[in-house]
């Protein structure tokens, strides 16, 4: 696959493996990351090795609070400088809290929608902006289970994962007739930093309410986002891909 792919939040946990998949597939792949620097960069440095390539030629750190329009408006200025227009957009960046609704700030609530869904829409405007130009062009965005059915003490996280599903389905509708597919993954519990504050007890709940019995690897869902991604899914779009080992069904 040659595709320039911008993957958000790849420095850490589920995006560096999917930004790991699209490397590893012949992709140039700019590797977004807001704190992680040093992580991000040890990843390109990493892909680059095992690609056999040199620095920069196929692999980008690039930085961005994709909350911050101005921030998301130059790292796709200096992909485009690099690389080109934007093939694949997979909007994975995001933040986790789990608190009591009663106990929500202000801040709280806003931060949470400013990574996910601002984020969001400033990225698939930035990318569209080359896609229907060109007539196509993919984005994936990252939602989660609890945006399905709604997750306790995590109810600005489950509203903001909502709103990527609402987003999803009906960008796809929108920009359909452009040749542009608009999808949805929607992990179950996956082993990453982000499930850090869970206490045993609670994982271990979790997996127990799993049918599958275990909680999901990052692999489980760049195989997702990359099938998206690719010819095989060119007629597929609006959906929302459950990768959750049958916690949600349908
Ligand atoms: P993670 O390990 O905590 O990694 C989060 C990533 O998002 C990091 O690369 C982080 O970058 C980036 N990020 C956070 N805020 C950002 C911002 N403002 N601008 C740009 N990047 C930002 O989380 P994860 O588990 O891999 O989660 C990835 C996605 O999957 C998230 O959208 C999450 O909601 C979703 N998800 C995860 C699970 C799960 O069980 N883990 C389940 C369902 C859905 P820096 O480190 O550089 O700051």
């Amino acid at each position: 696959m040659e595709k320039t792919v911008l993957v958000t939040g790849a420095s850490r946990g589920i995006g560096s493996e999917i930004a790991r998949r699209f490397a590893l597939e012949g992709c140039r792949v700019a590797l977004n990351y807001h704190t992680s620097k040093k992580q991000a960069e040890e990843l390109a440095a990493a892909l680059e090795e095992c690609l056999g390539v040199s620095a920069g030629e196929r692999i980008l750190p690039i930085h961005a609070d994709v909350s911050d329009r101005k921030q998301v408006e130059q790292m796709f200025a200096q992909i485009q400088g690099r690389f080109g227009d934007v093939d694949v957009l997979v909007n994975n960046a995001g933040i986790a809290q789990q608190k009591l609704f009663t106990d929500l700030t202000e801040d709280d609530w806003r931060r949470m929608f400013a990574v996910h869904v601002d984020g969001a829409f400033h990225c698939s405007q930035c990318a569209l902006r080359g896609m229907i130009h060109r007539h196509r062009g993919k984005i994936i965005n990252v939602s989660s289970m609890w945006g399905q059915i709604g997750g306790s003490c995590e109810v600005h996280y489950s509203a903001a994962k909502a709103a990527l599903i609402g987003l999803t389905r009906a960008l796809a509708k929108e920009v359909g007739p452009s040749g542009i597919q608009v999808n949805c993954v929607a992990p179950g519990v996956i082993d990453t930093e982000m499930n850090c504050a869970l206490s045993p007890e609670t994982l271990e709940q979790l997996c127990e309410e799993t049918p599958l019995g275990v909680v999901g690897t990052c692999r489980d869902i760049a195989e997702a986002v990359f099938f998206l991604a690719d010819s095989r899914s060119d007629f597929i779009t609006g959906q929302v891909l459950g990768v959750n080992g049958g916690m949600v069904i349908g």
